[in-house]
């Protein structure tokens, strides 16, 4: 077995909704990013490859790549995933936390955690999504951002490798 840990930041910026574990929300401000800026998904993402240790999310899809212009992360998790399977590894289960002063996220978590199940290839009840607050402190509290981290394990068992 294998574990990885991940985080992300992206702060708030000009835009009408965000992007969070693969899904749209409705926001009063986007996520100022070279990709679509889903900090839950490169969280996810940086996990993953550290389990495997495979490096980060920077090595593998630089922010100086024209191609990756407003690119969907599902795409970038995706290919994530490929080389984690590549590199033998099965995904065990994934714990993510959303560390966000608004928007509200409880109605969505359902609809992330299917959606990331979906690109793991994993039940979704492998999937856990926690959405908190700082209560008003920090550059979250302050609403200058959103942060996510992201716990992953990896095993070998049932790899096809
Ligand atoms: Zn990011």
């Amino acid at each position: 077995m294998r574990v990885g840990h991940g985080y992300d930041v992206h702060a708030f910026g000009e835009g009408d909704s965000v992007v969070l574990g693969g899904v749209q929300i409705a926001c009063e401000r986007g996520l100022i990013a070279h990709s679509d800026g889903d900090v839950v998904l490169h969280a996810l993402c940086d996990a993953l490859l550290g389990a495997a240790g495979l490096g980060d999310i920077g090595r593998h899809f630089p922010d100086t790549d024209p191609d990756l212009s407003g690119a969907d992360s599902r795409t970038l998790l995706r290919a994530v995933v490929a080389q984690v399977d590549d590199a033998g590894w099965v995904v065990g289960n994934v714990d993510l936390t959303v560390i966000a002063q608004t928007p509200r996220l409880s109605e969505q978590v359902g609809e992330m955690r299917e959606r990331i199940a979906a690109d793991l290839r994993v039940t979704v009840g492998s999937v856990n999504v926690k959405a908190t607050t700082t209560e008003k402190l920090g550059f979250v509290g302050r609403e200058e951002g959103i942060a996510s981290h992201a716990v992953v394990l990896l095993t070998n068992e049932g790899a096809s490798a």
